[in-house]
């Protein structure tokens, strides 16, 4: 199979500051994205490694269109062990650095080692494919906003940027990874931000990447077809129902309605606040504030992105997602999004998953720790965080850490890392790759929005949502376009000019899940932890109480076992 001349992996030790360009191996062609980050971490990375430690491996992979002219399909992901799960964890974002190193053919970056001098701060320069390390002591601390601004101020305007805050600096475990969108003002407003990946970053001392393509051209097709092929698939999505197009945060009433909506640390399913922080009001201040909706970067035709403004029109932070509005607002009993917007500006500065620091919140209020609703005190914490005391840097390692922290037992997690917004309970199925997929609980594995399931029903559905996600967040294709393995293919067999199958990619979602488990049982994982907190499992929430995660041990880890691929694998479309 032909593919682009001249792709290859960019290592770099920082341990010595150095960096040498492999070839990328014929083998891998059809990988980018999460399922080439685990492979190089299958390779490259010992899976019983300290994640602080120099033998983590962190990945930066685009995914295998990046850099393409296919719509909305230049995303990242970033890869490495999760100081949460103690597992191997891939995180996605977009904005432009995917495409910015696949035009410059660099199919991923893997960082190796650790400098001795843990105060140490470097910058990575990927200028038209030149690369340097270089100190970069004067970003030392800074927020993620001011650090990108500092930055790009004298760089060229096709320059992007990849970066950490101060809690990845910290090395706290729900630290992110940011990536500068395509607007403008190339704000650090994307996060792969789960797993806390920014903590291995910053105990790399990489402070931040940047990644100028200069001139360097689009990724061509082997085919000219791929070009048709891009004007019918956009024109299929613009004349559907473009269910995104408010933004995820337009899912708060549908998700209150199925008690996901969830209310002072999940101890209710819905939340009283439903209309204050419904995206519709988001939607609403445009008129009379300015922001909107655009994309986070280049081609996408999805828009999803909120960009909110202030009461005095000022910009505050974009996008506003139904998980923030669930993790920060209802399941911390605060009640307006402006309030939400504020801690998740606050987030984006600090370099923090925001589910995870919604989490850690809503568990400090649930123990007495805080006023359940107290916005005002929710931003001190986030500040406290970037400022290192031992309360921020509790809230900073996340909802388990806090847990332990303050004493209280009820502390909803799998695996180590916080629930998201989409509850295990009426939704088992999501439960159940919650319990045992390789990501721990994380909905963008494999989000199953129905509630009508029956328990033998649950493995399957799961597993296929899990292949046909990690396909998608393999190829670079957003989560909310919405693709089917089917399309994906087609994608493939355009851009490489010979023929790529279904069943192919099926099995390569499979292989790549099945590498994800293997480091992980090397790891230390055993299928009889699979699971999630008992509070999830004894506490029920919706009428009567009844919805609890009472998903069998067995069902749960037959989602581990290979169903016989049907009809809907191939042509289901992939949720985030
Ligand atoms: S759909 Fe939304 S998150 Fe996805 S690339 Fe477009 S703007 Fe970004």
């Amino acid at each position: 199979m032909a593919g682009p001349e001249g792709d290859r992996l960019l290592i770099v030790n920082m341990t010595d500051q150095t960096s040498s360009y492999e070839p990328f191996p014929e083998e891998w062609k059809l990988l980018g994205g999460r399922g080439l980050s685990a492979k190089i971490m299958t390779r490259d990375c010992d899976p019983t490694c300290d994640p602080l430690g120099p033998d983590n491996v962190l990945v930066m992979a685009p995914g295998v269109l990046s850099g393409t002219t296919a719509p909305t399909s230049g995303r990242i992901s970033i890869g490495g062990k999760s100081p949460l799960t103690n597992g191997i964890k891939e995180a996605n974002a977009g904005g432009n650095p995917g495409q910015h190193l696949m035009k410059l053919n660099i199919r991923a970056v893997v960082v190796k080692g650790q400098p001795a001098d843990a105060d140490a701060r470097y910058g990575l320069r990927i200028d038209e494919g030149e690369v340097s390390v270089v100190d970069a002591s004067d970003y030392k601390g800074m927020l993620n906003y001011a650090c990108c601004e500092k930055l790009l101020a004298n760089e060229s305007k096709s320059a992007s940027v990849i970066s950490i805050g101060p809690a990845g600096e910290l090395r706290l475990a729900g630290a992110s990874v940011a990536c500068t969108d395509q607007d403008q003002e190339r704000r650090p407003a994307r996060h792969a931000a789960r797993g806390g990946l920014g903590a291995v970053m910053g105990s790399k001392g990489l402070k931040w990447v940047l990644v100028d393509p200069g001139k360097a051209k689009t990724r061509q097709p082997a085919s000219k077809e791929f070009n048709k092929l891009n004007k019918s698939y956009s024109k299929t999505y613009l004349d559907g129902p473009q269910m995104f197009k408010h933004g995820t945060s337009s899912v708060v009433p549908l998700a209150n309605m199925l008690n996901t909506f969830v209310y002072k640390n999940r101890t209710e399913g819905q939340s009283p606040d439903v209309d204050t922080l419904d995206g519709a009001r988001i939607v609403e201040s445009f008129e009379e504030r300015g922001g909107g909706m655009h994309n986070c970067m280049t081609g996408c035709i999805v828009k999803c992105s909120n960009i909110v403004h202030d009461k005095d029109g000022n910009y505050k932070t974009s996008a506003l997602e139904f998980e923030t509005l669930t993790l920060l607002g209802a399941s911390c009993a605060i009640k307006t999004f402006d309030e939400v917007a504020e801690l998740d500006r606050l987030c984006d500065e600090v370099g923090l998953d925001t589910i995870e620091a919604g989490a850690a919140i809503a568990i400090l209020m649930d123990s007495g720790g805080m006023e359940w609703g107290d916005s005002g005190a929710a931003i001190a914490l986030l500040k406290e965080v970037a400022e290192g005391t031992e309360l921020g840097k509790m809230i900073g390692n996340g909802a388990v850490a806090t847990g332990k922290g303050r004493g209280h037992k009820r502390v909803p997690h799998g695996r180590g890392q916080a629930i998201p917004a989409w509850d295990p309970r009426p939704l088992k199925a999501t439960g159940v790759t919650y319990a045992a997929g390789p990501m721990g609980a994380d909905h963008t594995a494999g989000l199953v929005v129905n509630p009508g399931l029956t328990e033998d029903q649950l493995a399957q559905a799961s597993q296929e949502c899990q292949i046909v996600n990690m396909v998608c967040d393999s190829s670079g294709f957003c989560q909310f376009i919405s693709p089917s393995i089917d399309l994906m293919k087609d994608y493939y067999t355009l851009f490489y000019g010979e023929d790529v199958t279904r069943e192919q990619l099926g099995d390569q979602g499979w292989e790549c899940l099945s590498d994800e488990w293997s480091f992980n049982t090397a790891a230390g994982w055993k299928d009889e932890d699979n699971g999630l907190s008992d509070c999830l499992v004894n506490e029920g929430i919706g009428p009567d109480n009844a919805m609890k995660f009472d998903v069998s041990l067995d069902v749960i880890n037959a989602s581990k076992v290979r169903f016989e691929p049907r009809e809907e694998l191939y042509t289901a479309a992939a949720s985030g």
